[in-house]
């Protein structure tokens, strides 16, 4: 059977003043993984991600990092982990090449190694424009990817990424998808966020978290579950296309666009989107886009995340 290499058991945390910010939250992730750990604001996932770097420690419940335990043995499970927060610490008198020579000391990098592990961590984080600027000049997005750059030192198989893509731009955003990726082959990846488009984007498994407990946790197939539809648009007579759509499934619903294009949302069993594809070229139909339904797992973390008085 696989081990995690992430194992969050049962944690409960009471802040002062009585407020229940973690009940019963467990969950694995194993090497090779991105889960996303999915939350409206105050659900309770910064509490998770500090509890298991040990800065902060639960009432109940472990976390083992590698078999490890955080709360036994914190620092040989902290020096496992790669932590990037969602605030980042500000040094404003340091360039980023200083920091990250400050932070690599922190993190037991053999001296010799510095120059070359921030050479790596750099152009993964592709801040080596900024490497000899004052940290104080640094836009958002750079400081943020400096807070990834410095996650990354010491190469640590564990990493936790706190609200990661939040100062990013679109084109940074999609550069740090795809070194995530890469990363995913030899790491393990915790990836926080209230944003679903990131998550969908970027995680292979989702834990959906509200007001301190999970509320639904699996790949992202089994959350969508069996009422997931497939948008389609088409392009011609609309008695054509409803012939073809309904040799796939006869459940669909069609509209008209303003630019004359027909949209369809088609559910069905399993992954229809090759057959809508085959049977419109078959009919000889002008498609652009098939696709799941955009908001399909919002509307999963609406319905599970959704009650009075928020
Ligand atoms: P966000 O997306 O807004 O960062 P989150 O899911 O990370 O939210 P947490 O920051 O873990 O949520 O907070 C969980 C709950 O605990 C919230 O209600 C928050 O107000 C409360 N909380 C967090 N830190 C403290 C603290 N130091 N003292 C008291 N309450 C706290």
């Amino acid at each position: 059977m696989r081990t995690p290499s992430l194992d969050v058991l049962s944690l409960r945390k009471v802040y002062p003043g009585g407020l229940v910010a973690l009940d019963g939250v467990s969950f694995s992730v194993y090497r090779g993984e991105i889960l996303g750990l999915l939350g409206p604001n105050g659900a309770g996932k910064t509490t998770t991600i500090r509890i298991i770097t040990g800065y902060l420690s639960p009432d109940q419940g472990d976390v083992e990092v590698e078999g490890i335990s955080v709360t036994k043995d914190p620092a040989r499970a902290k020096a496992r982990i790669g932590y990037m927060p969602e605030v980042l610490p500000f040094y404003p008198e340091l360039t980023v090449r200083e920091y990250l020579a400050f932070r690599a000391g922190i993190k037991g990098v053999p001296s010799r190694e510095v120059k070359k592990e921030i050479d790596r961590v750099v152009s993964l984080a592709f801040i080596e424009d900024v490497a000899e600027r004052l940290i104080a000049g640094l836009s958002k997005g750079y400081r943020q990817r400096l807070g990834f750059a410095d996650a990354l030192l010491g190469n640590p198989p564990v990493l936790l990424l706190d609200e990661p893509t939040i100062g990013l731009d679109p084109n940074q955003t999609v550069r740090f998808r795809q070194v995530l990726r890469e990363l995913r082959e030899e790491h393990t990846i915790l990836f926080s966020s209230h944003i679903l488009t990131e998550v969908e984007a970027v995680c292979d498994r989702v834990v959906i978290i509200d007001r301190g407990r999970i509320v639904a946790q699996g790949g992202k197939e089994d959350l969508l579950g069996e009422g997931r539809k497939v948008e389609v648009e088409i392009k011609g007579e609309e008695g054509a296309i409803r012939e073809c759509l309904g040799s796939v499934s006869l459940d669909f619903s069609l509209e008209v666009l303003k630019d004359g294009w027909y949209r369809a949302l088609v559910s069905g069993e399993g992954d229809i989107r090759n057959q809508i594809v085959r049977a419109c070229c078959s009919q000889g139909l002008d498609l652009r886009k098939v696709d799941w339904e955009r908001t399909s797992l919002e509307r999963v973390f609406l319905s599970l995340t959704q009650e009075e008085g928020r």
